[in-house]
């Protein structure tokens, strides 16, 4: 369509006259005035167009207006748009079938949810039922939602406004050998001292009192960083010595973004829960869940499971899940977005990462990536401090607006900018990408 700037002021006055943000200090932002989006580009309503390397909040993992998925919502919306949650529903029914299909060992029942947070809130309280135990822990830096118990949980600055600390939390170090909490030098190390202070921090807890361990298979927004070998195997056989079960959340890991279905199967680990959302449909339609194991499922056949929610299993959403599966299935999504990562994404980051020295690290697999920004390679002095606003987050401010002039919308969060493009992106968008990065990476190395 031809710009219309009058009518992207239109839009812009309403919203903010009446769009209340997520997140945000309502008088100080500015949101561009979105027009239209396809495939891996989003534009405004001035002529602008972006490559979005954010896919949304990392969700559109098969890019914006899939045909096959719009027509499965418009096909669905004529046919039945809702339906209650206690009734059987056919999308309903086939979305679980697909989802538990791919989910690792025996998580094979489905506990339909909104979204993410509402996931990780019914892990947890299926977890406390479970064993009778009220404890949860969790890592720091870490994002599971925004929630009650889901922001508990969450271990990162988001979490502080919102911390009640009743809800039986207790956060521990999970490994990141780039900063190390255990003062490591291998990853080895790292993987045994993170899971010796994992299991003294259950002793010194009382390990009868722990329910849950949640941790994301890969953390995302705390900055992507891949557990080493052995860990999460570790984590598993802890939980099994203290009958704690085992979460991981694989809201934004998860349908692809790794270059598996889930990332659990980078690990061989198979957890007695596990959290989706995101990607199971794109985000078309708000969806998420929680896959459940055959034990914990049959703590709940005889007595009734205490939650529930409206649209649990929306067709609509349902809908979307089924056809985004097929669309990943047909079109080989998973296997596409591994390729990126091994071929064209990693090693152009890298090879980004050896020309610019504001680049401390590179870390990642498939299209899940982060540039770790320093302002010193030897000291690893992050480029802007933790939690850093205003004009401490300057250069991080000045890397996206570089980006964005080169038409490349950037993931930013502290001092690290994400490159998490849509599993199907072409090779050719993420080359376009990466010239662009290149070019705001320039700016940063200007700090
Ligand atoms: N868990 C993880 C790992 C996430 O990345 C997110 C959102 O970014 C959530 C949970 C919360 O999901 P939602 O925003 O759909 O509630």
């Amino acid at each position: 369509a031809a710009p219309d700037p009058q009518a992207g002021a239109a839009v812009k006055a309403a919203d903010r006259a009446h769009v209340f943000h997520s997140w945000s200090a309502q008088g100080l932002i500015d949101p561009l005035a979105v027009a239209g989006a396809e495939g891996s580009y989003f534009w405004d309503y001035d002529g602008n167009r972006y490559l979005d390397f954010t896919s949304g909040l990392v969700y559109t993992n098969i890019g914006y207006q899939h045909p096959k998925v719009v027509a499965a919502i418009q096909e669905q919306a004529g046919k039945l748009a809702t339906f209650a949650p206690a009734f059987a529903v056919d999308v309903r029914s086939e979305a679980a079938r697909l989802i538990a299909e791919r989910t690792p060992g025996d998580l094979d029942k489905i506990f339909f949810t909104n979204g993410g947070a509402e996931a990780v809130e019914n892990a947890v309280r299926m977890a406390r039922l479970h064993t009778g135990r009220h404890k949860v822990l969790s890592a720091f830096r870490s994002y599971h939602g925004a929630t009650s118990t889901a922001i508990n949980l969450t271990g990162d600055p988001r979490r502080w406004a919102s911390d009640t600390g009743s809800a039986g939390v207790v956060r521990f170090w999970a490994p990141f050998l780039y900063r190390s909490p255990f003062y490591s030098e291998t990853e080895q190390q790292e993987c045994e001292r993170a899971l010796a202070h994992l299991e003294d921090t259950i002793a010194f807890e009382g390990p009868a009192t722990i329910a849950a361990i949640i941790l994301e298979t890969v953390p995302g927004t705390a900055g992507i960083m891949t557990p080493p070998p052995g860990y999460l195997a570790g984590v598993r056989a802890i939980c099994d010595k203290y009958g704690i079960v085992f979460v991981l959340d694989e809201v934004m890991a998860g349908f692809g973004r790794t270059g598996k279905w889930f990332a659990a199967e980078h690990f061989d680990v198979v957890p007695d829960l596990m959290t989706f959302a995101k990607g199971v449909n794109s985000g078309y339609v708000p969806l998420g869940g929680v896959a459940i194991n055959a034990e914990i499922a049959a703590t709940f056949d005889k007595r009734p499971y205490p939650g529930g929610l409206t649209y649990s299993g929306h067709p609509l959403a349902c809908a979307a899940a089924v056809a985004t599966i097929q669309v990943m299935e047909d079109e080989k999504v998973v296997e596409h977005a591994a390729h990126l990562g091994e071929n064209v994404l990693g090693p152009g980051l890298r090879e980004l990462a050896e020309r610019h020295p504001s680049v401390g690290e590179v870390r990642g697999m498939g299209v899940f990536w982060a540039l770790e920004l320093v302002r010193n390679r030897e000291t690893r002095e992050p480029l802007v401090p933790y939690n850093a606003a205003g004009e401490a987050a300057a250069p991080m401010a000045a890397l996206g607006a570089a980006a964005k002039k080169n038409g490349l919308w950037p993931f930013i969060n502290m001092n690290r900018t994400h490159a998490v493009p849509a599993c199907n992106a072409s090779e050719a968008e993420v080359k376009e990408g990466l010239a662009a990065l290149d070019a705001a990476l320039s700016v940063a190395d200007e700090y």
